[in-house]
């Protein structure tokens, strides 16, 4: 399902009185059209003089609709991310973003609700293979000086300046550009500075097949 506003503000309600004792107040949730991530939480932080954190402020909630997942995923999507809001909002200290605070309370709604809440903020690959949407890429293949495959996907307008930088780069020791509408390149951000990911050789070459070399 894709969700809608209206629906995720009914499952915060539900699942704040649930899980969480009702402690946590409403904060604005948005829609995002995001391939990097199903969830996630902004706020600023208010600092003192001496640059400490005191407070945060400004709290919002992204879901992106970008994946048609199964209802519950979302659910757990949104429990996961209610989480985060919950440690910051109380000003609590964990160990690390998903730290030793964060699985133990994911842990107790996971055995108290039923629920498959998981620590990853990434999209599954079962997900990415679902973004079936068809546009046109522009991408590089880079050959690293240690060995490793990269690829960066750019904006159209950004291909000629993105080149010349790598042209410069002492970490790719070969680049070859390609442009293709296959939707296995949805996965990556579109780029507008010189960023490498660096993905398997025998993964890439079947994608390769169908695209077109850039002059
Ligand atoms: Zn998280």
């Amino acid at each position: 399902m894709i969700p809608t506003v209206e629906y995720l503000e009914e499952r915060f309600g539900t699942f704040n009185e649930l899980c969480f004792d009702g402690a946590l107040p409403r904060i604005p949730i948005k829609l995002s059209n995001a391939r990097s991530f199903v969830g996630r939480l902004q706020y600023r932080p208010v600092r003192d003089w001496r640059g400490r954190v005191v407070r945060k402020e400004d709290f919002l909630l992204r879901i992106s609709t970008r994946f048609d997942l199964p209802e519950d995923e979302i659910e757990d999507t949104l429990i996961h991310e209610m989480i985060h809001y919950w440690i910051a909002l109380e000003g609590l200290k964990d160990s690390s973003t998903h730290g030793k605070l964060f699985r133990a309370k994911m842990k107790e709604i996971n055995a108290q609700h039923g629920r498959h809440l998981t620590i990853s903020h990434r999209s599954s690959p079962e997900e990415l293979d679902r973004d079936t949407r068809v546009s046109q890429h522009y991408f590089c293949v880079s050959q690293l000086s240690d060995g490793r495959t990269a690829i960066t996907v750019v904006a159209s307008t950004c291909v000629s300046r993105i080149r010349r930088a790598f042209r410069w780069s002492s970490t790719i020791r070969s680049q070859s550009w390609y442009s293709s509408t296959d939707p296995w390149f949805n996965r990556f951000p579109r780029c507008r500075t010189p960023k490498l990911f660096p993905v398997d050789a025998e993964t890439l070459r079947p994608h390769l097949e169908g695209a077109e070399a850039l002059k």
